[in-house]
């Protein structure tokens, strides 16, 4: 599967339409509209695998993160040093731990969609508002941009 920014131009240089491409083989008029079809079905596959690759990427981050982050709280606590082998180690740990919150979130907000609960449309939220929104796992309180109303928003995968 070459790069998308690359497809138009592959393309061009093999005068072939980007149907032609994904399907592998040149597509006859009248197939063109059943196998365009087949490929915009084979993409959003595609799309929700990945999807669900980065949504547990997010859980492994999140649980690495919190670990990294309580091991370090702990050792700095109990085990003996000076003073300033703490701070680096409790500073380190805050550190790692922004870290995996900050892409934890930035998966969490690219990876499928969220669903509005009052008017059920499907959207993806600005950073700011998944990261400022309270959560229960990752169902999140938005503001849903159709409607303007704020609700729980569940976590989906397809439109
Ligand atoms: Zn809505």
């Amino acid at each position: 599967m070459p790069d998308a920014g690359t497809m138009p131009e592959l393309c061009e240089i093999l005068n072939i339409s980007i149907n032609d491409l994904f399907s592998g083989e040149k597509v006859d008029m009248k197939d063109n509209e059943k196998k365009l079809e087949e490929n915009l079905i084979e993409m959003a596959k595609l799309k929700e695998e990945k999807d669900k690759q980065l949504l547990t990427l997010e859980y492994v981050l999140g649980f690495t993160a919190s670990v990294s982050f309580l091991v370090l709280m702990f050792v700095a606590s109990y085990v003996e040093m000076q003073t300033v082998a703490r701070i680096i180690l409790i500073t380190l740990g805050f550190i790692s731990f922004m870290i995996g919150c900050f892409y934890g979130i930035k998966i969490e907000q690219v990876a499928g969609y969220y669903e509005c609960d009052n008017c059920h449309h499907k959207y993806i939220p600005t950073y700011k508002s998944v990261f400022l929104a309270m959560h229960m796992g990752r169902t999140r309180y938005m503001k849903c941009p159709k409607c303007n109303k704020r609700s729980w928003n569940k976590k989906v995968l397809n439109k």
